[in-house]
C-alpha cells in the first residue's frame, strides 16, 4: 500500500476511535489534545532518529522505522547507495586516466589559473624535472625562460615553443598549452631533439648544396657568355642551344640565391634598425616600373609616413616578391595597387593586382616551397616556386603576417600586416 494513504488512514483510524472515546466519556478535548501531543511526541522522536543517521554519515543500515518515515529512511539510502555507486565509478575512471597520462611519454602538468601546478605525469619530472614536492609551485619560478613566461602570460593557446629541457639541454622540447574546465590548463612538452636535428641536416644541407652549385654555375655562365660572342649565327641550332642553356643557367642561379636567402631567412637574424618604408617601396616601385612589361602599370600609394624596426634587405625582399608576382600574373594592361596605410593601429601593405586570381582551395599551399599553382599563365611565367615562402619567412621575422585574399578572374591582394609596436620615429628606437 502507498505509505501516505496507510499514514493518512491510521491517523483517521485514531482521530474516529479518539472522537468516539471522547464522545461516549465526555472527555472529547483532553483526549484530542492527548492525542495531538502524542502525533507531535512521535513525529519529533522521528525526525531526532533521521538527522543522528544523517549525521552519521547515513551509512549502513537504516533504523527501523513504520509508515512514511520509513518510505523516506528507504529512499534516502537508495540515494546514498546510487551516489556511492557513481562515486565509485569516478574514482576508476580517474584512476585509469592517471594510470594512462602516467604512461604517457610526453609530459603533462595540469596548472590552475595562477599558473601553479596541481598535477604532473611521470614523464613531467624526466623531461621538464618537476618533482612531487613542486605541487602547488608556480610554474614559471621552476622554468625559467623568458620566453616561456612570456608564452604562459600572453595566452595565444595555439601557438608552440620549442625550449631546450631544464633537465638537460641537448634535448629539446615543444611546449604547448592546452586550456580546459574553469580556468586550468594543461601542458604537455614532448621531445623533438631528432625533428630539430633533421630540420638542422635538412637547413645545413641546403645551404651547403646552392652555395657549392654557384661557382660552377658563374663558370658556365662565364663559358656561355664567351661562346656566345663566338657564335657567327651560322648555326641557327647553335644559337638557339647557347639561348637556351643561358636561360636555364639564369634560373638556376635564381632558384640557388632564392635557397640561400630562404636559408639565412631561416637560420640568421640580422640587425634590425628603423627601416623608412615609404622611401623602401618608392624605390622598389620604380624599379618594378622598369621590367618587362611593367612601365606605368604600379600605382602606389603612401597613405602613411610609418617607419618600421626590421631588417631592410629582408623586407625588400618580400615586398619586390609580392610586386613582381602582381605584375607576373595579371595580364600587361592591368594596373597593380601598392598601398602603405594603417589599418586598426597596425602598419599595412597591399598589393592587389586584378589577374588570374587563386583559387580558394590553393591559396594556404602557395606559401609552401616549389609550390607554383597550375594555371596556363603560371606555366608561362617562369618563377623558382620560392618568392612567396620567402616572404613568409621575412615576415615572420618581424612578427608580421601575410594575409592572401584572392578570387579567381578577378585579382589578388597580398596584405603583410606589421603589429603597431614595431613603428619608429628615429634610430634611436632601435632595439638589437
Ligand atoms: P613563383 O616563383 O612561381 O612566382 P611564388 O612562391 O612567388 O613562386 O608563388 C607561388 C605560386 O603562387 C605561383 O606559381 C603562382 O601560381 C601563385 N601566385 C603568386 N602570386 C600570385 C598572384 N599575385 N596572382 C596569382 N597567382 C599568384
Amino acid at each position: 500500500m502507498n505509505p501516505w494513504i496507510r499514514e493518512i488512514a491510521t491517523l483517521s483510524l485514531l482521530l474516529l476511535a479518539a472522537i468516539i472515546v471522547g464522545v461516549l466519556g465526555k472527555i472529547l478535548v483532553p483526549i484530542l489534545f492527548v492525542l495531538l501531543v502524542s502525533i507531535l511526541i512521535r513525529q519529533f522522536y522521528q525526525i531526532y532518529r533521521f538527522e543522528k543517521w544523517i549525521d552519521n554519515g547515513g551509512s549502513g543500515k537504516y533504523p527501523k522505522s513504520t509508515g512514511i518515515w520509513e518510505a523516506i529512511y528507504f529512499h534516502v539510502y537508495r540515494m546514498k547507495k546510487r551516489e556511492k555507486k557513481r562515486k565509485k565509478k569516478l574514482g576508476k575512471m580517474v584512476d585509469q586516466f592517471r594510470k594512462s597520462t602516467e604512461a604517457l611519454p610526453d609530459a603533462a602538468v595540469v596548472l590552475s589559473p595562477n599558473d601553479e601546478i596541481e598535477w604532473s605525469n611521470k614523464a613531467a619530472m624526466k623531461v621538464l624535472g618537476l618533482d612531487k614536492s613542486d605541487k602547488g609551485q608556480r610554474i614559471p619560478n621552476l622554468i625559467r625562460f623568458p620566453e616561456f613566461t612570456r608564452y604562459l602570460d600572453n595566452r595565444k593557446y595555439d601557438d608552440v615553443i620549442v625550449l631546450p629541457s631544464p633537465v638537460d639541454p641537448n634535448v629539446m622540447l615543444s611546449v604547448r598549452v592546452v586550456p580546459y574546465g574553469a580556468g586550468l590548463r594543461l601542458l604537455l612538452a614532448q621531445d623533438v631533439t631528432q625533428l630539430k636535428k633533421m630540420e638542422i641536416m635538412r637547413k645545413d644541407f641546403v645551404a651547403n648544396v646552392s652555395h657549392e652549385l654557384r661557382t660552377p654555375l658563374t663558370v658556365l655562365k662565364g663559358y656561355l657568355e664567351t661562346i656566345k660572342d663566338m657564335d657567327d649565327g651560322e648555326s641557327g641550332l647553335l644559337s638557339n642551344s647557347i639561348t637556351q642553356m643561358q636561360s636555364q643557367t639564369e634560373r638556376m642561379e635564381h632558384l640557388v640565391d632564392d635557397l640561400l636567402l630562404l636559408t639565412r631567412l631561416e637560420t640568421q637574424k640580422k640587425k634590425a634598425k628603423c627601416v623608412d618604408i615609404p622611401g623602401l617601396l618608392s624605390k622598389i616601385c620604380s624599379e618594378g616600373a622598369s621590367l618587362k612589361n611593367s612601365f606605368g602599370r604600379i600605382d602606389l600609394k603612401l597613405e602613411s609616413q610609418a617607419k618600421i624596426i626590421g631588417v631592410e634587405e629582408d623586407l625588400r625582399s618580400a615586398f619586390t616578391n609580392l610586386l613582381v608576382n602582381a605584375l607576373k600574373y595579371s595580364s600587361e594592361d592591368s594596373i597593380v595597387n601598392v598601398r602603405w596605410y594603417e589599418h586598426q593601429g597596425c602598419p599595412r601593405l597591399d598589393v592587389q593586382d586584378h589577374g588570374e586570381g587563386i583559387a580558394a582551395l590553393e591559396i594556404p599551399r602557395v606559401t609552401e616551397r616549389f609550390y607554383r599553382v597550375d594555371t596556363n599563365l603560371s606555366k608561362k611565367q617562369s618563377g623558382t616556386g620560392l618568392g612567396l615562402a620567402i616572404v613568409k619567412h621575412a615576415l615572420q621575422n618581424h612578427e608580421a603576417k601575410l594575409e592572401i585574399k584572392s578570387e579567381v578572374g578577378k585579382g589578388s591582394c597580398f596584405s603583410c600586416i606589421f603589429p603597431g609596436r614595431l613603428v619608429c620615429t628615429d634610430e634611436k628606437d632601435v632595439v638589437a
